[in-house]
């Protein structure tokens, strides 16, 4: 296999990546007088074009990406997104329009963000939507500054906010960045939040619980109702994390049982592939005791014409500048007007018929702590074959990208030791589903037959296993002008 260089590694004085005919009429260097040119780039790689289009080809050769195969990274949601809704998100009447406009200039793209609203209202229940935050993480930051103004509104903005075990690791950031104390839930047998427990919790100095419903281990949790109502009894407000909005859209509303404010990740439900750190959007939905503390400017409708209010005083501000990552948001709403309503649940039926194939295919395989029906993700543990062999997530995730597969979320949510958590998603079909299963099943095989295989995983990649920490901690991110 060939090491790939760097492409400073493979430059050479005077090559250039073009070839173009001699000037063949009189220079006029005058045209280019008081533009800000460079005279020089240090370190500009020098290179014929042919180098320069294999070393990029052959690097994107190494990548896995969801055009490739099952990516199955649990909480992730790395689906297959249609390419129509990246073409959409490309006319030049949406990517070329400067987001400086007079709102008279852009009434179309303004008409686009308050349907936007209005078409994920009516999904989750909720009477208004922000769509400034960028990030699920950072939705969720909007989420509780909403909660403490209101609480700061009624006097005192109150000192904690319960989490549950299970929660993704940006919840207690969240809550303490908005200046609470976090004091955690600890999950029942089941996986799920216990009613008793949190009744304990639940005091006058709690603000908020922040809920992920279905929570990371793919579970719904069906006390929601009551737990809604233990909060509010208390004056306190229920936060849903809707990062997994993918296993409940078009089928329940989180506004409907009980809660005040949640936020979305567009880039996992609804188009956009998450991660890869390209942008991302996380919309916030309140009901309307939320509403008047919205980051402004909110997107207003006066009779006919669309006009962006500032005039709200009790707003939290601006989070975000312009209007959010405006075309991830158009992306979100193209997929969901493609669908249509009945297209949204099969959507989110399909995802939870998937994982639970996938839970079915590798019952008794791997091990699950918990014996719940799965939502759209199922979360093992390398439980069996550590206890027997030796052998664990680690080396389950490195093996499986010899077979062709991208690893799973690992070692996450915390509360399953050595977890292994799989969320397929609404896009595959039940062969690549199938060819997954087998994967996994002949993985633990090998467990019990060649175990030092698994432990020298994986054996078919352009480098082998790596040191995770060094590699975090002492990143090599300069070039340092050695030729290889
Ligand atoms: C992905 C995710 C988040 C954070 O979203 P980002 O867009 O990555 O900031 C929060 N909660 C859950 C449950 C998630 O899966």
């Amino acid at each position: 296999m060939i090491r790939e260089p760097l492409i400073f590694e493979i430059s050479d004085p005077g090559k250039k990546g073009y070839s173009i005919p001699k000037l063949d009429v009189p220079a006029d260097p005058s045209a280019l007088e008081g533009l800000p040119l460079r005279a020089d780039i240090p370190d500009f790689p020098q290179v014929s074009e042919v180098e320069v289009v294999r070393h990029f080809t052959r690097l994107s050769q190494q990548n896995y990406c969801v055009d490739l195969g099952l990516y199955p990274l649990g909480s992730c949601t790395m689906k297959y997104n249609p390419k129509v809704n990246d073409r959409i998100a490309s006319f030049p009447a949406f990517a070329d329009t400067h987001p400086l406009a007079p709102a008279g200039m852009v009434q179309g793209n303004l008409e686009i963000l308050h349907r936007m609203e209005k078409l994920l209202s009516e999904i989750t229940g909720f009477d208004a939507f922000t769509l400034q935050p960028s990030a699920g993480a950072q939705g969720e930051l909007v989420g509780i500054m909403l909660v403490r103004a209101y609480h700061e509104s009624k006097g005192i903005p109150r000192r904690y906010v319960l989490i549950p075990d299970s929660a993704h690791g940006t919840n207690p950031s969240s809550a303490h960045l908005s200046g609470y104390e976090v004091k955690e839930i600890k999950s029942n047998a089941s996986g799920r939040i216990d009613p008793a427990v949190l009744e304990q919790a639940m005091t006058d100095e709690v603000a908020a619980l922040m809920v992920t419903n279905p929570n990371t281990l793919g579970v719904f949790e069906s006390d929601i109702c009551l737990i809604a109502e233990i909060v509010h009894a208390k004056g306190g407000l229920l936060y849903m994390d809707g990062a997994n909005m993918n296993a409940l859209a078009g089928v329940a509303r989180p506004g409907d049982f009980g809660v005040d404010v949640l936020h979305l990740n567009l880039h996992k439900t609804f188009s956009t592939p998450h991660g890869g750190g390209g942008p991302g959007s996380g919309p916030v939905g309140v009901k309307k005791i939320l509403e008047p503390f919205l980051p402004v400017p909110v997107v207003a409708k006066k009779g006919e014409a669309y006009a962006l209010d500032f005039d709200r005083p009790a707003s939290i501000g601006r989070v975000r500048s312009f209007f959010g990552n405006y075309l991830v948001v158009l992306k979100a709403m193209a997929y969901i007007l493609s669908l249509g309503p009945k297209g949204v649940r099969e959507m989110a039926e399909i995802a939870v018929l998937n994982a639970n194939y996938i839970r079915k295919g590798l019952e008794g395989v791997y091990d699950l702590q918990y014996d719940t029906a799965s939502m759209h993700e199922v979360v093992f543990s390398d439980k069996i074959q550590k206890e027997a062999y030796g052998i664990t997530n680690l080396d389950i995730a490195k093996r499986l990208i010899d077979h062709g597969f991208h690893p799973p979320t690992m070692s996450f949510p915390l509360i399953v030791h050595g977890a292994l958590m799989i969320e397929p998603t609404e896009t595959e079909s039940r062969r690549d589903l199938d060819l997954f299963i087998e994967a996994m099943r002949t993985i633990a095989r090998e467990a019990a037959e060649n175990p030092a295989v698994l432990k020298e995983a994986p054996h078919h990649t352009y480098v082998r296993r790596l040191d995770e920490t060094a590699a975090a901690r002492n990143p090599i991110v300069a070039w340092d002008g050695r030729k290889a």
